[in-house]
């Protein structure tokens, strides 16, 4: 192949301090109906509200553009999420803090797309909302149809979800409302120097960090 990698001589440092932050992804895997979209989306909403530059990837999204050429076969799930992880480094090159909301129930999946990202710019989130949990929610009614066998391969009832062994944040939203949860995100972000300091903690918005953590 007659391809080469032209070095770019503008740096992702030098992009993202044009924005005053640090540009990473952040990734959310969960069952479906755990909340990943509505977490990922709330928590936008925070940081752009606090000058953060932000962008949300989102599964369906996804698949109704960049990804509309694959299925749900094996083979497309695993290029489906490389291509989304490489669509995020390119964000994260960008200088962008990068939001993604992918069941991506598989480990070595979300390993594959950790590995293509620099080491501390991929940052997985766990949202364990238990099955039963998930399953009474059921906003788009998916669990029933899966329940009545019209979908197959749906993962949590025919297809596993390989829970993370060491994600960067676990939640868990059984018993809590959207907005206690993007604070213990933000708690995380700011403990970890990845949000700008003091303008979220400080705003009366949030608890302190002793409080969220006794
Ligand atoms: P996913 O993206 O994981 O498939 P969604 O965000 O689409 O899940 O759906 C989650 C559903 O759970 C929404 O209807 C949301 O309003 C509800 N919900 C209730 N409590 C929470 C919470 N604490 N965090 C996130 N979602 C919650």
């Amino acid at each position: 192949m007659n391809i080469t990698w032209h070095e770019q001589t503008l740096s992702k440092a030098a992009r993202a301090k044009s924005k005053s932050q640090k540009s990473y992804v952040l990734w959310f895997t969960g069952l479906s109906a755990s909340g990943k979209s509505t977490l990922a989306n709330a928590l936008e909403h925070r940081l752009h509200a606090s000058g953060h530059h932000t962008y949300l990837l989102d599964g369906d999204n996804v698949r109704h553009g960049l990804n509309q050429d694959l299925g749900f076969s094996d083979e497309d799930r695993v290029e489906n999420i490389r291509r989304i992880a490489e669509v995020s480094k390119l964000f994260v090159n960008a200088g962008t803090i990068i939001l993604c909301a992918f069941i991506s129930p598989f480990k070595r999946d979300r390993d594959m797309a950790r590995a293509i990202l620099p080491q501390g710019e991929f940052i997985e989130v766990y949202v364990n909302t238990p099955l039963t949990v998930c399953e009474q929610r059921d906003p788009k009614g998916l669990y029933r149809k899966a329940r009545q066998g019209e979908i197959r391969q749906f993962t949590g009832i025919d297809s596993a979800y390989e829970a993370p062994d060491n994600p960067e944040i676990t939640i868990n939203t059984e018993n809590k409302n959207v907005e206690n949860c993007v604070d213990e995100l933000l708690v995380y972000l700011q403990q970890n120097n990845l949000i700008h300091r003091n303008e979220l903690l400080g705003n009366g918005n949030i608890p302190s960090c002793r409080s969220m953590l006794t």
